[in-house]
């Protein structure tokens, strides 16, 4: 296939790389002077996608993406696919999807989960909202960047899909450091605590998979001196997103946003920014009741 792909950093570099080397033609497009392997440089977003069968975005926010998808639209072929796989509000995804099919396009929002690491080892999991039609057009494409692509109904889907998954993940992370920090205090060793838990109806992904403890359960980053991972800046990104769609709906997410508020604080004043989400447990251990 052609593809146009707009937004070549540290996830969308790797995921154009993968299409390059599956043999489809790629034109990239980004606002920093990178160069990725199998990829041709665009001068623009609107020189990326014209003529392409799909245009990719990985995009910092939805309001960028609003900008891009302004500069596209207008120069992409009639039937053609506009893929973001951006973390996004769902509004913003909602209202870019509403003008690409205004034009007689396709369009998809497909957040991805994996991480860095998912991107370049081709493994990612994408959550995909928009036409059946466009999304049996770009499975091939998510078969080359990714394991696994859930369909979750109309534009905006895979959002919202995305941000209720990492609310759910931002407060059991939360309740595990907490759990483990009160244990400490109790004369509970960590092992213990893990050994029951983790087989208990307290577990979690965050407790089994993921443990915080360093040491304790399989290897994660908390065994790396807490180096992302998956970063808190980007927990926090997800939490602020989940409380504005929750806004928006008129949701009540008492504990989604009491997360949002803890690692805003974590990020903003205290040491988390850069670290892995889980080093809420060091945090929580330092600190008493006051
Ligand atoms: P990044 O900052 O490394 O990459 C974003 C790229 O977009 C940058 O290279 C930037 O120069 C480029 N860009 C910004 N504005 C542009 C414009 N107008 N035109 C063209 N290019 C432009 O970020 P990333 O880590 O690659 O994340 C991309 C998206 O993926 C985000 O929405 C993020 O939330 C999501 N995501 C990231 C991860 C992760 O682990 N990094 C995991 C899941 C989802």
């Amino acid at each position: 296939m052609k593809i146009g792909f707009i937004g070549l950093g540290n996830m969308g570099g790797p995921m154009a790389a993968n299409l390059a080397k599956a043999g489809h033609e790629v034109t990239g497009f980004d606002m920093a002077d990178v160069n990725i392997e199998g990829v041709t440089m665009a001068a623009s977003g609107a020189g990326a996608a014209k003529g392409a069968d799909v245009v990719i975005t990985m995009l910092p926010n939805g309001q960028i993406l609003r900008a891009v998808a302004d500069e596209v639209i207008p120069v992409m072929n009639a039937g053609a696919v506009l893929l973001d796989c951006s973390t996004v509000d769902v509004d913003s995804a909602r209202a870019v999807a509403e003008k690409a099919e205004a034009a007689g396009l396709g369009a998809l929002d497909a957040p991805v989960s994996g991480g860095v690491g998912g991107a370049a080892g081709g493994t990612l999991t994408f959550m995909v909202g928009g036409g059946e039609d466009a999304f049996a057009k770009a499975k091939p494409l998510f078969e080359v960047m990714g394991q696994k692509a859930v369909h979750c109904g109309p534009a905006g889907n895979g959002q919202a899909a995305k941000i209720c998954n990492n609310m759910i993940l931002g407060v059991t992370m939360i309740a595990t450091c907490e759990a483990f920090a009160l244990a400490d205090k109790l004369g509970l060793d960590r092992q213990a605590m893990f050994d029951v838990v983790s087989t208990s109806s307290g577990y979690s992904w965050s407790m089994n998979a993921y443990c915080p403890a360093p040491g304790v359960g399989p290897q994660s980053p908390s065994d790396n001196d807490y180096k992302p991972g998956f970063a808190a800046e980007l927990m926090l990104k997800d939490l602020r997103l989940a409380a504005q769609a929750a806004e928006s709906a008129d949701a009540d997410t008492p504990l989604g946003t009491a997360a949002r508020d803890l690692y805003a604080q974590f990020v903003e004043s205290e040491d988390g920014n850069g670290k892995d989400f889980s080093a809420m447990l060091p945090r929580f251990e330092k600190r008493g009741r006051g």
